[in-house]
């Protein structure tokens, strides 16, 4: 990680500090409330009602904002997130382009209910992107690494010829969070994430946000996130708040220990292919090198068929067999449960934050059973 976001890291806990007068609590209130003290002419502070501002939500996003370096949304889920894009940004007539191989929702969103407001979108894997150019397109959309085939695509030359090309793009940068990876300084022009993984880290609240260093995009998503009504709830802003208080700390940690054992999973004869940015070999490494400021904590390793995969999960006693990614504790999936387009024996492991010692000791226990 570079400097810059160790400095960030550290003030990020006194963001809040700063603002406080004497006798105010120092953690965050939370503030459930749909409706503010409001006598004669609005202009205080918060002067209106529940679904335009809520203090709980403001301090939540004043953190992503200062974590992104750009104003920052919040939203209820990381779909919800990326739905205000699409809903303040596209009209009937427009193009999107979606990676073939990324998080299936927006696709699905894409042919469900945006074709039939005439939007219409292609596909293309992430490894190839950049081929065909962006000709037409109102809206390129990046998944990097792509999720789960863990695929990059360079974000800095797809921002600069879709640009070329007049299209804006936006980053989904929910697997590798502000300390992994920055999309806005790489060119993109809108960054989604769904905070319901490392973010928030503990399993127990879905949330999302939308940062942009455009100011009309922001004011745009904003509108349409009050208008809609699809609004963050103030506990889940304020779990969220706890979590990013500790997410450079968790993230550290998962990222060293998805470092440490992918080259052990890769050596083990129980286990044919490892996909890994981080590891050299890999065919991400050379472009996660220039574009990633850690490898992430996802591994994506194909073992000998799916009963074998299921069996390595189900029987690790450190493994949760569950699906999303980025919590405290590790978790893995075979992905061809719900039908991505992975081989039937392909695991998706998303390494947590427990001792890492202890936990390729599990993994390699679990391994050496299904050889
Ligand atoms: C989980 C996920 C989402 C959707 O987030 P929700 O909070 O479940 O709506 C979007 N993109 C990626 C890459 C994800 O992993």
């Amino acid at each position: 990680m570079t400097g810059d976001m160790h400095a960030r890291a550290a003030h990020l806990q006194h963001l809040r500090g700063r603002a406080l007068r004497k006798g105010d609590p120092v953690p965050l209130p939370l503030t459930m409330a749909s409706t503010f003290h409001l006598p004669g002419e609005p202009g205080a502070e918060f002067d209106q009602y529940g679904r335009s501002e809520n203090p709980t939500w403001e301090a939540a996003e004043e953190m992503l904002a200062y974590l992104e370096d750009a104003p920052g949304v919040a939203f209820p889920s990381g779909m919800a997130a990326i739905s205000g894009v699409f809903f303040s940004q596209l009209k009937a007539g427009d193009r999107i382009l979606l990676p073939s191989d990324g998080y299936y929702t927006p696709r699905v969103l894409a042919e469900r209910f945006m074709k039939g407001l005439g939007i219409e979108f292609d596909l293309r894997p992430t490894a190839s992107y950049l081929d065909g150019g962006f000709d037409g397109y109102r809206l390129v959309y990046v998944e990097t690494p792509s999720n789960p085939g863990l695929d990059l695509c360079d974000i800095a030359a797809v921002s600069s010829a879709a640009h070329a090309a007049g299209a804006i793009v936006c980053a989904d940068n929910t697997t590798m969070t502000p300390f992994g990876q920055r999309p806005l300084d790489f060119g993109a022009d809108i960054l989604v994430s769904a905070d319901t993984k490392a973010p928030n880290g503990h399993s127990d609240t879905l949330f999302g946000h939308v940062a942009s260093r455009n100011t009309d995009i922001v004011e745009a998503v904003r509108e349409w996130r009050k208008l809609s009504g699809s609004i963050p709830g103030p506990f889940e802003a304020w779990l969220l708040h706890r979590g990013l208080e500790t997410l450079e700390l968790r993230f550290d940690r998962m990222c060293s220990t998805a470092g440490t054992i992918a080259p052990r999973l890769k050596a083990h004869p129980a286990v044919r292919t490892v996909r890994y940015p981080g590891l050299p070999d890999d065919p991400s490494h050379n472009l996660a090198s220039t574009q990633m400021l850690r490898f992430g904590t996802l591994i994506g390793l194909t073992l000998g068929s799916a009963e074998k995969a299921e069996k390595f999960i189900n029987d690790c006693a450190l493994l949760q067999p569950a699906t999303s990614f980025g919590s405290v504790h590790s978790s893995a999936e075979r992905r061809a449960r719900w039908g991505d387009a992975v081989e039937p024996g392909f695991v998706r492991l998303s390494v947590g934050c427990e001792p890492t010692e202890e936990l390729w000791r599990a993994i390699e226990q679990s391994l050496d059973a299904i050889r």
